[in-house]
């Protein structure tokens, strides 16, 4: 009973998140993402991000970096709406997300994120999650890409093998693979990318570069990066602490200014990604 008490507490809970009556229907993404003024804390009182402004063009990768706890993964939140701004706005294409439906929304993105949310099931249902039905051909067109099929085929009982709870039977590196394959899949026009920061051995580390380089492709992409070499590929950069924009520009530019990017770059990037 107090199991089912608890169970029941879930799914009642409503969502402080929800879909306006009528909400936009946005099929294609055409031009820009914004963060106009936007603010946002989790606990009345404490910002965590505090005006934050920046223009994503399509096609662009726009990386964010900055120390520990500065806001990262927060302003990713907001650009899928899990949380919704307190102040301000974002916009896709001139529409402000919170007049979008959820389903267009969430639609236009896809995200691989360091936390992998696999499920006790075969490799091909895990790959092609959200999308029942799909043939095969695709599922291992899209594991092919993010440098999964040669490991897969490996395996027992190939793409019908089972990876166990949350994915235990597969090593870091073979879950992102499928988290690359799965958003692959599903095809999306933007892409969150939360680059992992537990570091692989270098033969993976390979693979999931390259996987990672292929899913960026024609996409645009906000990454939360901790690479090297995503940083001197990116087209923007922009550098936040405390939930404010420090710094903004290029690699070489942030180098040239000598601030908080160059700061963290000699601490940080030079450290993760020698071979770069
Ligand atoms: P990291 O690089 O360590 O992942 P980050 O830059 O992504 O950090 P965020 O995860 O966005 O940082 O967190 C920003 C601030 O918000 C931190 O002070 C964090 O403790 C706080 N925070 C994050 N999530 C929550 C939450 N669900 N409830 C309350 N505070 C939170």
């Amino acid at each position: 009973l107090s199991a089912a008490e608890r169970v029941f507490l879930v799914l009642d809970t409503k969502p402080d998140i929800v879909e306006k009556e009528n909400a936009a229907q946005l099929v294609e993404f055409k031009e820009k993402i914004e963060f106009k003024e936007v603010e946002f804390s989790y606990v009345p009182g404490e910002k965590v991000l505090n005006k934050v402004n920046f223009e994503i063009k399509k096609g662009e990768i726009f990386a964010v970096v900055g120390p520990s706890g500065a806001g990262k993964s927060t302003a990713a939140d907001l650009l899928a709406r899990f949380y919704d701004a307190d102040e301000g706005s974002v916009l896709i294409d001139g529409v402000d997300i919170k007049d979008m439906s959820f389903k267009s929304l969430r639609g236009l993105i896809g995200m691989v994120t360091q936390e992998t949310i696999l499920f006790n099931d075969t490799i091909k249902n895990n790959i092609s999650y959200g999308h029942p039905g799909d043939d095969e051909t695709k599922i291992i067109e899209a594991a092919k890409a993010a440098n999964a099929h040669e490991f897969i085929v490996r395996q027992k009982d190939g793409y019908d093998t089972l990876i166990g709870d949350r994915g235990v039977r597969l090593s870091g590196g073979q879950r992102q693979r499928l988290a690359i394959a799965r958003a692959l899949m599903k095809n999306p026009p933007i892409l969150i990318l939360d680059e992992a920061t537990s570091a692989l051995d270098s033969e993976s580390e390979i693979l999931v570069q390259e996987a990672l380089n292929n899913l960026m492709k024609n996409r645009t992409t906000f990454v939360i990066a901790h690479r090297l070499s995503t940083v001197r590929n990116a087209d923007k950069i922009i550098v936040i602490e405390g939930g404010e924009i420090k710094e903004k520009g290029t690699h070489d530019e942030l180098i040239g200014a000598g601030g908080l990017y160059k700061k963290l770059y000699d601490m940080q990037f030079k450290l993760s990604d020698k071979g770069a």
